[in-house]
């Protein structure tokens, strides 16, 4: 089923984050744990946009100083299928980032 069709009035791709992010999608978002990777999937809380992120080691450790000194933070970027205008070549998603606090072992 689909609930992220495209409609008029789609959001411009842009690198943004917003504090309220974080919030709302820390009480809407699936989490899913595998060997080497966390699987999280909700809606975009910019372009409200079904996205599943599959954040990896490697990205989330490099990003935010939170990230850094706490190995629980994910820093996750939305990466819904819909097309925003003036998105990068080879990205997905609105551009919308977070960081999202997981009670998961690294
Ligand atoms: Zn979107
Ligand atoms: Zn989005």
């Amino acid at each position: 089923m689909r609930d992220d069709e495209p409609a008029a009035g789609v959001l411009p791709y842009a690198e943004v984050t917003d504090e309220a992010y974080a919030a709302q999608t820390a009480a809407s978002f699936t989490v899913r744990e595998f060997e080497f990777a966390v699987l999280l999937s909700g809606r975009c809380p910019r372009c409200d946009h079904t996205t599943t992120s599959t954040v990896v080691d490697e990205l989330y450790r490099r990003d935010t100083p939170a990230a850094a000194q706490d190995p629980g933070y994910r820093t996750v970027l939305c990466e819904c299928e819909t097309d925003h205008p003036a998105r990068p070549a080879g990205l997905r998603g609105c551009g919308a980032y977070w960081t999202l606090r997981l009670e998961v072992e690294a």
